[in-house]
């Protein structure tokens, strides 16, 4: 099916959905026009972009990378905050990828929706923690947003032409991340890189982490109730060890559909962007003869415990799921350093989340200071118990 040709702003272009997007929007260069490009502070693959794609402006994050940059490119560049906003609001673009990682990507999420851009939304950080005021702003301004993610695209196939009060239950399916079957006394010594060997997705540092931890499942169950307006009661979760059904959902009439595929994120980043066509690629094709087995369990919420805090935040609302979120984002951070333990990670997420009291409809702004506020005071917290512990 052919559609008009999309003008596209990536946030993150130098990161695994980002650079994965560009491989995509290459290869229908009739269909797909890059106009805007950011980066953290990658300006080495920035260039190499830049170059290649030709947008129309650029943004870094880093202040200093983005002058060093200006010496190379003619390019608008633009830098922080401020810059990335820039590129999601920017003129020539129609739609906007928004693969940030982290709660840096909430404020270019609501930017885009008000400036009438269409989002493609691999960020999850923008719904976990700004729900509410982000699906606001959508409907506000009459904006679609589309899920690159391959549970909550599954839903999205499968609610197609569905009406949402006829679901009986939503079930997101959980690869269970590298320690799915570690026992309690394995979780004390896991380290960093033991947790970034993921045995089915290949993925940034920090959601692979949130996938150890299943923080990121727990996420997950946030946006699907934003993204599709359900119920937390009607949010299921099943581990699915080979991820080959991406998540599934049951009407009333207990008849269900399911989404299936090859662990490839390059199939939802596709449909988020030729949404509502499909467009022919060279994927590897599933052939379930070859993969023989899907196995299937329930989660264990004892030794997971991020997944409680999250249904716990969402169904509690208002500003306690930006709590947990800056919370994980600060641990997360400091375990990849090699500051704090696996275990760490839920210990102060819960500490954070019961310190905190709960403001009941915030607005944007209530969740970028309170975002800010947890991350410093959880990296507080880290700091002393490391000179205790010395
Ligand atoms: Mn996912």
């Amino acid at each position: 099916m052919a559609i008009k040709m999309k003008n596209i702003s990536i946030l993150g272009s130098t990161g695994s959905i980002g650079t994965q997007t560009l491989d995509i929007v290459k290869q229908f260069p009739d269909e797909f026009k890059v106009v805007g490009l950011t980066t953290n502070k990658n300006i080495d693959l920035l260039r190499q972009q830049i170059n290649e794609f030709k947008p129309a402006a650029v943004a870094v994050m880093d202040k200093t990378k983005a002058n060093e940059l200006m010496n190379f490119t003619s390019t608008q560049v633009y830098s922080g905050i401020q810059g990335l906003n820039k590129i999601a609001a920017l003129n020539e673009a129609d739609t906007v990828v928004n693969s940030l990682v982290g709660s840096v990507g909430i404020e270019p999420t609501y930017n885009a929706a008000r400036n009438k851009k269409n989002i493609a939304l691999a960020n999850k950080e923008t719904l976990v923690a700004a729900g509410s005021a982000i699906i606001n702003e959508i409907k506000k301004n009459d904006v679609k947003l589309m899920p690159i993610d391959s549970e909550h695209s599954a839903i999205f196939q499968c609610l197609n032409g569905e009406n949402i009060n006829d679901v009986n239950k939503i079930t997101l399916t959980c690869s269970g991340g590298p320690f799915r079957n570690h026992s309690r006394e394995q979780f004390e010594d896991v380290t960093a890189s033991d947790a970034l060997k993921h045995p089915t997705w290949n993925m940034g540092a920090k959601i692979t982490i949130d996938s150890a931890t299943l923080m990121n499942k727990g996420f997950e169950v946030l946006e699907t109730h934003w993204l599709y307006g359900i119920d937390y009661k009607k949010i299921k979760i099943v581990i699915h060890p080979q991820s080959v059904i991406h998540s599934l959902v049951e009407f009333n009439d207990r008849s269900v559909i399911a989404q299936l595929g090859l662990p490839n994120m390059r199939i939802p980043i596709q449909y988020a962007l030729t949404y509502p066509g499909r467009f022919t690629n060279m994927q590897a094709s599933l052939d379930l003869a070859k993969i023989k087995t899907l196995d299937f369990k329930d989660p264990d919420f004892d030794m997971f415990p991020c997944l409680n805090y999250a249904y716990e935040a969402g169904i509690k609302g208002g500003t306690l799921p930006a709590v947990m979120n800056a919370a994980n984002e600060a641990a997360v951070h400091a375990f990849l350093d090699n500051k704090i333990r696996f275990l760490d990670i839920p210990r102060l997420i819960r500490k954070m989340m019961d310190e905190h009291n709960i403001i009941k409809n915030p607005g944007l702004n209530d969740i970028l200071s309170i975002d800010k506020n947890i991350k410093e005071k959880t990296k507080n917290i880290i700091e002393e118990e490391i000179t205790i512990i010395k």
